[in-house]
Formats: C-alpha cells, sequence, structure tokens
C-alpha cells in the first residue's frame, strides 16, 4: 500500500517538473507564434493606436503618460512614459492594442500605488542577491576544510549554514518572482478594462488570449530560476 502512494507521489513529482520545464522552455516560442497571430487581426472598431493611447491617457492617467520608442520585445512602462516597439506602434492589430493596453495598466498601477512595494522588493532582491554565489563559495569551502578535519569539524556546520542561507536567497528570488506573476496579471486585467472601452467583446477575447500569452513567459521566467540547476532548461538570472 505505502509503496504505491510513494511511485504515485514520485511519479506525480515527476509530470509537474516536466510540465514546468515545457513552461520554461517553450513559453517564449509560444508567445512570439501568438504575437505574429494577433498581429495579422486588424482592430474592426476603426479606432488607431494613438487614438487609443490618447483616449486612455486621459481617461484614466490624468494625460501624464509620453509615448517613446524601444526595441523590439522590450515594450515596458516606467514612471511618466510607456516604451513601445516599432512594430507596435506602426500597426493597427490587436497585438499593439493589448500591448499598449497592458502598459497603461502599468500606469494605472503605477498611479494607485501598486507598482512600488513591488520595485522595492525588487531592488531588496537584487542586494540580497549580490550574497548567493559568495555565499556558496563561502560554504563549499568550509564544508571541505570541516571534512578533511584541516579545520574543526564544527566548520562543516558553519558550511552547511551557509548553505542554508544560499538556499533562502534562492527562495527570495523565486517568491519576487511569483510576485511579479501577480504584478503583471493586474496590468493585464487593466488593460482589457481599457479595450473594453473600443473594442467588440470578440476582438477583447482575442486580445485577453494574447495577454494570457504573454503571462505565460513570466510562468517561464519563474521555472528557469527555480530549475536551471537540472541543466534540462536556460538559466535565468535569478535577480533581474
Ligand atoms: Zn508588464
Amino acid at each position: 500500500m505505502w509503496l504505491y502512494i510513494v511511485i504515485g507521489i514520485g511519479v506525480l513529482f515527476f509530470l509537474i517538473i516536466c510540465f514546468c520545464l515545457a513552461v520554461a522552455n517553450f513559453s517564449f516560442d509560444n508567445f512570439k507564434e501568438k504575437r505574429k497571430e494577433a498581429l495579422s487581426y486588424r482592430a474592426q472598431s476603426g479606432i488607431f493606436i494613438r487614438d487609443f493611447v490618447d483616449v486612455i491617457n486621459e481617461r484614466y492617467l490624468d494625460n501624464a503618460l509620453q509615448v517613446v520608442r524601444c526595441e523590439e520585445y522590450n515594450d515596458h512602462f516606467s514612471p511618466g512614459r510607456i516604451a513601445l516597439s516599432p512594430s507596435i506602434l506602426s500597426s493597427n492589430s490587436l497585438a499593439s492594442f493589448s500591448t499598449i493596453a497592458h502598459e497603461l495598466g502599468h500606469g494605472l498601477q503605477y498611479k494607485k500605488g501598486e507598482l512600488s512595494a513591488h520595485w522595492q522588493r525588487k531592488k531588496k532582491n537584487r542586494i540580497f542577491g549580490k550574497f548567493f554565489l559568495p555565499f556558496i563559495l563561502i560554504g563549499v569551502v568550509l564544508a571541505v576544510l570541516g571534512l578533511l578535519e584541516i579545520l574543526p569539524q564544527y566548520t562543516l556546520y558553519i558550511g552547511i549554514g551557509f548553505f542554508a542561507l544560499a538556499f533562502f536567497i534562492f527562495l527570495i528570488a523565486c517568491y519576487t518572482k511569483y510576485r511579479e506573476i501577480k504584478v503583471e496579471k493586474g496590468a493585464s486585467a487593466y488593460g482589457i478594462m481599457f479595450l473594453k472601452d473600443v473594442m467588440t467583446k470578440e476582438e477583447v477575447k482575442i486580445c485577453e488570449e494574447f495577454l494570457n500569452s504573454a503571462r505565460l513567459t513570466y510562468w517561464g521566467s519563474l521555472f528557469r530560476t527555480m530549475l536551471g540547476w537540472t541543466m534540462l532548461t536556460k538559466k535565468e538570472s535569478m535577480f533581474n
């Protein structure tokens, strides 16, 4: 009986790891695919991208946002501006509307004070991150010296303590990435609210699917951070 339970848990664990690896490795390709698809849908309502930005900027954001250009796939929000890539700015596609709506969503999050806690968390995470590798190295050196009895045996335990601290930092990094997914979800929810102002139900649905595939890339980033050590997925910086 117990044997079956243990085997069951083992199989379940294996399947979960496989699923996470699949998301880690293919979420960005999936996003690129969906982006291409959504770039080919024209918005039927006849509204232009620039007008959409102006309408939302005025209606929700006190006209406080400026649009600037950035590199492809690097669309982002920073206080006072949204940076958009050329292919997004130049087309009237649903991919463009979705991306811009999402970035405008960050604008509303910023206005409501929902972003500052997240940014502070990321900043702290980066500072913690500087200790990660040194702690592991100190842990290895102390553990080896303790094991070889070059230093007293308790050195081994101090070494293990440093490993534990490094592991704690790793957990913080994973948690911060997880919180980031929540922030992204919030921005997309605001974005969908903006899109509903100017688009048909069907169009909003396509935009929603596209934004979901974009969010999957953040899950991919979390799983890459967690599973980089398996060497079965690309490594991800834990502290970006
Ligand atoms: Zn975002």
